[in-house]
């Protein structure tokens, strides 16, 4: 590829004008996963921050204790002149009805994820700048990183730009957060929300669990042992994907031996063959057409019905309790503990 093709463009913490934020109040909705990060990085960069919550919220303790003013979401919006939205995606066009009157001209609505306006269950007034800093990481590394003055890698997009300086605000709340300390790129709400519910239902979290599933049943149906099904489909996955992710496919084929690779590179498009790829063209299209968002905000309007058998399901394969069992009597598993969140919510919207 030619640098003429690699046009994307990354901001960094000099491209930034910090008095588009400097002077304003923002009102951070939500203190999970996401709300805590950027309420406490604004706040240490200086900005004035106002957390919304409801008036029983179980974070309001927390945000106290970390310095925050805490108000009701309505409130916190009528002081807002930023207005983040980040409470669930499924909760926020709720929360939204509720806070819309408090919105004025040249305010704005910022977003973390684009599901609610890409699909528009929210639909703000055209005065109204609409834009998203998303940190391509759970809540907890943008704080941590933060903190150890390092930065978290960003997405920026505009959606809609009433003052004629949505983007340059966008690039100062990220820089307010640390984003601009790893790097931004621009992007749209349309693309942010399409390749991110893709890439979770293709690959990441639906392909892969569905590959080593798929794996570990051929094992253990041909006779082998759980464990070594375990092992060899599930475990190892995370030092191959750790490879991928430091140098990309090349570095997994070069560490790996000349058999593995040679298997590999023979055998895999055999498994993932061109009917997985038609299938991933089909739920492609199921998320630009709409059809898997209003899927899944009338499971939500019915309480999840699907969502809780397929979760029952999932909790009982096999694969659950001998993993569980083996990271019991391994020492390895002690490791990675402290990554662990116990917000469950961040298992599930999987952005970073
Ligand atoms: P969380 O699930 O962590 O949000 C929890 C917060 O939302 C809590 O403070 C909770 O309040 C509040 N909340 C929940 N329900 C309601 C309600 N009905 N009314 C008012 N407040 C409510 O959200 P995330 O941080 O995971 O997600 C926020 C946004 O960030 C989403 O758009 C998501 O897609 C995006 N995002 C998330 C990432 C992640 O890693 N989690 C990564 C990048 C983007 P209470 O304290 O009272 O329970
Ligand atoms: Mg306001």
């Amino acid at each position: 590829m030619s640098d003429a093709e690699f046009t994307i463009d990354v901001y960094y913490d000099d491209d930034a004008d910090r008095s588009q934020i400097d002077d304003k109040t923002v009102a951070v909705l939500g203190y999970g996963s996401q709300g805590h990060a950027h309420a406490q990085n604004l706040a240490d960069s200086g900005v004035d921050v106002v957390v919304g919550l409801r008036e029983d919220s179980s974070s309001r303790d927390a945000a106290e204790a970390d310095g925050l003013r805490v108000a009701t979401p309505v409130e916190a919006a009528a002081q807002g002149d930023i207005v983040s939205v980040l409470v669930p995606d499924t909760v926020q066009p709720s929360v939204f009805e509720a806070i819309r009157d408090e919105l004025e001209p040249g305010n704005t609505l910022q977003f973390a994820h684009g599901f609610n306006i890409h699909y528009n269950q929210i639909r703000p007034r055209e005065d109204v700048n609409v834009q998203m800093v998303a940190p391509k990481s759970p809540g907890h590394l943008v704080r941590r990183n933060f903190e150890n003055d390092e930065g978290t890698p960003g997405l920026l997009a505009v959606y809609q730009d009433a003052t004629g300086e949505a983007k340059e605000e966008a690039l100062a709340y990220a820089h307010a957060i640390g984003c601009t300390r790893a790097g931004v790129i621009e992007t749209t709400f349309r693309e942010e929300t399409e390749t991110d519910l893709f890439g979770e239902q293709a690959v990441l979290c639906g392909g892969i669990t569905s590959l080593v599933k798929q794996g570990y049943e051929t094992l253990v149906d041909a006779g082998y042992s759980r464990e070594m099904a375990y092992f060899e489909c599930l475990n190892e996955l995370k030092l191959i994907v750790d490879l991928m992710y430091e140098g990309g496919l090349g570095e997994m084929w070069d560490s790996v031996s000349d058999t593995a690779e040679y298997g590999g590179l023979t055998r895999g498009d055999a498994v993932v063959d061109e009917h997985a790829r038609e299938n991933m063209e089909e739920i492609l299209e199921e998320v630009q057409s709409g059809e898997f968002a209003q899927e899944w905000i009338t499971e939500n309007q019915a309480n999840r019905p699907k969502y809780w058998q397929l979760r029952a399901q999932e909790e009982n394969h096999e694969i659950e309790e001998v993993g569980a069992r083996l990271r019991g009597l391994f020492a390895w598993a002690e490791e990675g503990e402290e990554e662990e969140t116990d917000d469950e919510d961040e298992k599930i919207t999987l952005n970073e």
